[in-house]
């Protein structure tokens, strides 16, 4: 087993910025993940109320723009620093995979591998559930990192967990020791208070007890941009007052919204809130189960704490499934 003593963890990390880029936990109005030019500000225990997922699925992305009848599409640029991620949760990990699943699998999307590929994702563990949103316990998550640290007193352990992670040991080998400390089952747990009942939820589309959510939701979309793991996108072209110029975008979108399901005609398929409302916990907890094996949750609960009106849909679907 290797470990990285405390005490020269902020060497280790100062070295890292020599020539990477360095992406960690800081705490701003709200806590985020951020390119880091100051060390002091890393908080490795935060669970984030904003996800990582906009440093490789962005915001926006311009796919192409077209000038007096030419196409352009804009360059990539091949020479960025490897970047090295720190401090990410397993939930926040899990949620990678599921985006890799959708935009590295079947087809791979080049803007999303670029981020991808140049990145180093390093783990650490949460000996505690954040609060009592989190339940991720509750949810299957796997191993998925390059590398993952453990907080084991003036240390952490270090669990290997890809080539890419072994690579970044040894380029990095004298931050790295070899120790006689293991990792038992209960250091690589974590029991969340919050837990998903994990009966199908299939039979519970028509309860009433949807209502206890529907009622109480804005179709703001919150929930959805919080989630680490929603993958949605519109496409938009920005078109100048000449006609001259177009740029066609991508951008994040959110099933939450009326115009989601919009199509020519002006039809909407999920007109309703309830049924905007229903999809999404659907979608999450079991229709993409259904084709990928695995739910796209990942229990991180930023959907609930981010929510205005606190809709805690775990609650609801457990109370569901109590009654039968
Ligand atoms: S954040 Fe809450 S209120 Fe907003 S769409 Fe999601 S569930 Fe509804
Ligand atoms: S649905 Fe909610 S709890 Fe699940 S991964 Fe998305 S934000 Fe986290």
């Amino acid at each position: 087993m290797l470990k990285i003593n405390k005490l020269s963890f902020n060497d280790f990390l100062t070295d890292i910025m020599r020539y990477n880029e360095l992406v960690a936990p800081v705490k701003t109005d709200e806590s985020r993940f951020e390119v880091i030019k100051d060390i002091s500000r890393i908080q490795m225990d935060l669970h984030t109320y904003f996800p990582a997922k906009k440093f490789f699925f962005k915001k926006q992305q311009t796919l192409y723009a077209a000038e007096n009848n030419r196409f352009t599409v804009p360059e990539m640029v091949t020479d960025k620093k490897q970047r090295v991620m720190i401090g990410l949760k397993r939930c926040d990990l899990n949620s990678i995979k599921r985006q890799d699943m959708m935009f590295m699998k079947e087809t791979t999307d080049p803007y999303y591998a670029e981020e991808r590929e140049r990145t180093i994702l390093i783990g650490h563990h949460c000996n505690q559930p954040f609060d009592d949103y989190c339940f991720c316990s509750s949810m299957d998550l796997g191993d998925f990192y390059d590398l993952m640290l453990y907080d084991k007193d003036d240390a952490y352990l270090v669990e290997i967990g890809s080539e890419k992670g072994r690579n970044f040991v040894d380029r990095y080998r004298k931050y790295f020791w070899d120790t006689d400390l293991f990792l038992r089952a209960e250091d690589r747990r974590i029991e969340t208070k919050l837990q998903l009942n994990k009966r199908d939820i299939s039979p519970y589309y028509y309860s009433p007890d949807w209502k206890k959510g529907v009622d109480i939701c804005f179709s703001c979309a919150a929930c959805v941009t919080l989630c680490p793991s929603c993958y949605c996108f519109d496409l938009h072209e920005e078109i100048d007052a000449k006609l001259c110029k177009s740029e066609m975008k991508r951008n994040w979108d959110s099933c939450q919204l009326h115009c989601f399901t919009k199509v020519a005609g002006g039809h909407i398929f999920r007109e309703t809130r309830e049924d905007r409302f229903k999809h999404r916990i659907y979608h999450q907890i079991q229709y993409f189960k259904d084709r990928h094996g695995m739910s796209l949750c990942t229990g991180c609960g930023r959907c609930i704490r981010g929510c205005p009106t606190r809709i805690n849909f775990i609650q609801i679907l457990n109370e569901m499934k109590e009654q039968t």
